[in-house]
């Protein structure tokens, strides 16, 4: 297709060449088969690590490699046994450290599968939305202000249309688009005027455009080699964890050889005792650590994205325990989005529009008694000046009304309905000649409109209080009047009086203009109108979100409403949520533009609501709430929310109506556009680090009593109290499944009833250092003295001692890993609430009685049958690490 000059063809030329229709699109059939004749719409991305390689990989581990250099030594010495047994061991270790990493890997891609950018295409003669990877050439699509372009496209039809083009030529001022045929030539991409092409971002207006290349042909694909750089991103804590890893290398390993050296002394055997340096080491190390960090990790993020919530950025789930404040957009986010125009105001008139939102039928009252609309002039014009400025339509699937575009438009088109009125009608009558699409920061919308006898008009509407700075005269019943102090004032209490019943109020403003006017800016549209009305809609507030905002209270995070609509329609939905209780400050965006970051620290403390806000604001909130150190969630949806996201420390955008560069700053998306989620996706954070601090809690107490053990045996001039097998057997098989299992752990009850937790917290923060010592020590004593007490009683049967050792260290981490469970105590949450945790300590009692019973497993992990009576004292000594604390805690509880 490159070698046809789509720049210098007319829309039906383009059509003609590439099978398509600018108004049906492609059909679905022709769309399916193109897509299969070549390919998906997609980079090509860089080789992937092969599975084989995965596996291999777990073998670099510098002490694994150590290991199986001894293996080697005690295969040359003819221990077979020995040998084979842990060359058994490292690869069954390596098996599972390759599938959590698979795991890890999978749910990443899954992750980016989900975040992948859709578009909206016009297929079979309708709008709809599909993932930008399944575009074909000749599909048509449209664009708006947000939005990242999917494909390379010829553009038909621009409206205001700005596009940034920095992706592709590095130039970050965006470039203005057109849809007329270029004749005179371009010499690079950045000329294009009437092209928009993959990647790039519409930064202003909309459009549409034909699809001329897809995947590898586009301008981007030609460029892709460049763009292969991302890197997986680690977690702060993650980074904590590995710098900590190597503290604990360090000190394991000269604990090792003060281990092996005593023992030497001690008149052990050189080969043994390097043997046993060696597992000790590899047992002692948590080098699995950081693979159930991630697997942890990754499974939290899924359990969010089950609750709709899709992390983009890793660190996020960490830091989403941390936050104190949500600033949260109200509309859609807090409020269901689903509008209903009910109450329509002219000149001292208050018309009352009954019917729901996605009903045609509706019936209008003025002063409590029916009247007909079309009897109503005043009335009949608001709602007819409504639907022209208006880009939503109305579809009718199932019987049901379905709004496509903005809800408030949607609503303003609905109440127009009720008396009748469609857009088609209107544009029989009406052509609509240019238009100036609504922005946030306007927080308005023109279209100039010519009628069947050629006279133009501006119809503006917009925030009432900013329309009604750009008035000079109102239509007054059947008067027009100039525009005054006592008329701007009685307008002024209207809309009050409408915003506290928490309605969202629209004005309508027009102006004649002479019919050979060209007007070129928005600016000129939007000045010297005249007012004639106002519609008020109802935007019910989410019902969970009320016990949500009540939640985060409990849980030390405060609430903040961000709006762009009126004060008072904010404060009374603010009340109605919990947010606003009375003594609060509303701020408006009039007075955060008169503040300096520094001003708005001082009050910000007192907020609950910031209200017709621009987008630009937002980052200054952000900012002033950040210096007070707070850590800040706040969400978005507009292109200019982007550096507010960014800037934030939860950046969150919406995922159903926000657009592409919000979703793309955020480091979190909401599927479901709700409140809710994102208390949900913070309480699953804080499980999330909790999980992790269980699980390290349990590895890192479980080590120190391993060495502990060996350590004190040889100071103490003891025989080996463990041989070799066994501490890699403890390591692999009583380490790794129940921390995995601790990984998937329900919260504590008082999860969401505690302050968040401080971002620079250590690893080791509130008790979890001294827990880690003192169960470990008592781990590490109890499985010594247990084998002191056997060994004094049998000193010609060390290998019994030795078993009786191996299963009080195994009984003793296995009950302590029912501690771990909580920050409290054992007994303060039913200890089996955790259905993986108690599978996973059964299969690894089950084994560890095979291991000590099975007569060939006996040789290879030198072990014999134990006794009953030694049973009892395995099990009251393998119980005395955790009761004896928890025990401490009961008795300081009744006190
Ligand atoms: P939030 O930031 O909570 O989502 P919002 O949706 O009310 O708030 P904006 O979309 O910035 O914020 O709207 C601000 C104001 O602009 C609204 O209160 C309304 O009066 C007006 N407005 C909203 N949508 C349109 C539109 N499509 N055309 C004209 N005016 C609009």
């Amino acid at each position: 297709m490159q070698d046809l000059k789509f720049r210098e063809m007319k829309t039906e030329e383009i059509e003609q060449a590439l099978h398509t229709s600018k108004e049906f699109g492609l059909n679905e059939k022709e769309a399916q088969n193109r897509l299969r004749k070549n390919g998906y719409n997609e980079l090509q991305e860089g080789e992937k690590q092969s599975a084989l390689l995965l596996f291999f990989s777990q073998f670099k581990d510098f002490m694994v490699l150590v290991l199986l250099a001894a293996t080697l030594i005690s295969g040359l010495l003819g221990e077979y046994v020995d040998a084979i047994a842990i060359i058994a061991i490292v690869i069954v270790n390596g098996f599972l450290g390759f599938f959590q990493e698979r795991k890890a890997e999978k749910s990443l891609e899954a992750l980016k599968e989900m975040a992948a950018p859709q578009v909206q295409a016009l297929r079979d003669g309708s709008w709809r939305k599909i993932p930008s990877k399944e575009l074909v050439v000749g599909d048509v699509i449209r664009f708006a202000a947000g939005d990242r372009i999917g494909a390379d496209v010829r553009i038909v039809y621009a409206s205001s249309l700005e596009i940034e083009e920095s992706a592709l030529t590095g130039e970050s001022v965006p470039v203005i688009k057109y849809a007329a045929p270029n004749y005179h030539g371009a010499e690079s991409i950045g000329d294009e005027e009437n092209m928009a092409f993959m990647g790039t971002m519409v930064t202003r207006g909309n459009g549409e455009g034909i699809v001329v290349s897809t995947g590898m042909d586009t301008a981007m694909g030609k460029i892709a080699d460049l763009l292969q750089s991302a890197k997986p991103l680690i977690t702060p804590l993650q980074h904590r964890l590995e710098q900590l890893g190597k503290i604990l290398i360090t000190t394991a390993l000269l604990l090792t050889l003060l281990v092996v050296v005593i023992g030497v002394f001690q008149g052990n055997d050189l080969y043994t005792m390097v043997l046993a340096g060696v597992s000790l080491a590899v047992a002692a190390i948590p080098e699995g650590l950081p693979a159930i960090v991630t697997v942890a990790l990754s499974l939290g993020v899924q359990r969010m994205i089950k609750k709709n919530a899709i992390v983009r950025k890793l660190p996020a789930v960490e830091t989403l325990g941390c936050a104190s404040v949500i600033c949260s957009d109200k509309t859609g986010t807090m409020t269901q989005n689903k509008m209903t125009v009910t109450h329509v105001w002219n000149g001292g008139t208050l018309w009352n529009i009954t019917g729901s939102g996605m009903d045609r039928t509706g019936r209008f009252y003025k002063d409590e008694s029916e009247v007909d609309p079309n009897q109503q002039k005043a009335l009949k014009q608001i709602l007819t000046f409504g639907l022209l400025c208006n880009h939503a339509e109305i579809n009718e699937k199932e019987g049901q009304i379905v709004v496509d575009g903005d809800p408030t438009e949607g609503a303003l088109a609905i109440a127009a309905l009720k008396a009748g009125l469609t857009k088609e009608q209107l544009l029989e009558k009406f052509t609509i000649m240019k238009e100036f699409p609504f922005d946030s920061s306007r927080k308005m919308m023109s279209v100039i409109v010519k009628d069947e006898n050629g006279r133009q008009f501006v119809i503006t509407k917009g925030a009432p209080d900013v329309l009604i700075a750009k008035t000079e005269a109102v239509l007054w019943g059947e008067k027009n009047l100039y525009m005054n102090g006592e008329l701007r004032s009685k307008i002024q209490s209207s809309i009050d009086s409408l915003a506290e019943k928490a309605l969202r109020t629209i004005a309508i403003a027009y102006k004649p203009i002479p019919s050979n006017t060209i007007i070129l800016h928005e600016h000129e549209a939007e000045s010297n109108l005249t007012f004639i009305g106002l519609q008020g809609m109802i935007d019910p507030p989410r019902p969970e979100v009320k016990e949500a905002v009540k939640e985060c209270r409990e849980a030390g995070i405060k609430t903040i409403m961000i709006t762009g609509d009126h004060a008072i329609t904010a404060k009374a939905i603010a009340t109605q949520l919990g947010i606003f209780r009375g003594k609060e400050k509303v701020l408006e965006g009039k007075d955060l533009s008169d503040m300096d970051v520094k001003e708005l620290e001082d009050v910000v403390d007192h907020v609950a609501v910031f209200a017709r806000v621009s987008p630009e604001h937002k980052l200054k909130i952000v900012k002033a709430l950040q210096n007070k150190g707070h850590i800040v969630a706040m969400t978005g949806d507009g292109v200019n929310d982007a550096p507010a996201i960014k800037s934030a420390d939860i950046g969150i955008a919406m995922g159903i109506s926000g657009t592409d560069v919000a979703k793309e700053a955020s480091s979190l998306v909401l599927m479901d556009d709700n409140f809710a989620t994102i208390k949900s996706a913070i309480k699953e954070g804080r499980n999330i680090y909790e999980n992790i601090r269980k699980f390290i809690r349990y590895l890192l107490a479980s080590n120190v009593g391993e060495i502990l053990v060996m350590f004190f045996a040889m100071i103490l001039a003891l025989p080996l109290p463990l041989v070799p097998i066994q501490i890699l057997w403890v390591n692999l098989v009583t380490d790794g499944l129940p921390a995995m299992a601790l990984g998937l752990d329900q919260p504590e009850e008082n999860v969401m009833k505690r302050n968040p937790r401080h971002p620079k917290e250590g690893v080791f923060a509130r008790g979890l250092g001294w827990k880690i010592i003192s169960r470990g020590f008592l781990i590490g004593a109890a499985t010594l003295l247990a084998f002191i007490i056997v060994y004094k009683q049998h000193p010609d049967q060390l290998i019994y001692a030795q078993t009786v050792a191996f299963a009080t260290l195994v009984l003793a981490q296995l009950i302590h890993v029912f501690d771990c469970r909580s920050e409290r105590s054992i007994f303060s949450r039913n200890p089996f609430g955790n259905k993986y945790l108690v599978w996973s300590v059964l299969s690894s009692l089950i084994l560890m009685i095979i291991v000590i019973y099975y007569p060939p497993l006996q040789t290879v992990f030198h072990t014999v049958p134990i006794a009953l009576r030694d049973w009892l004292l395995v099990i009251g000594m393998a119980s005395i690490p955790t009761f004896l604390l928890a025990g401490t805690f009961l008795a300081r509880k009744s006190k």
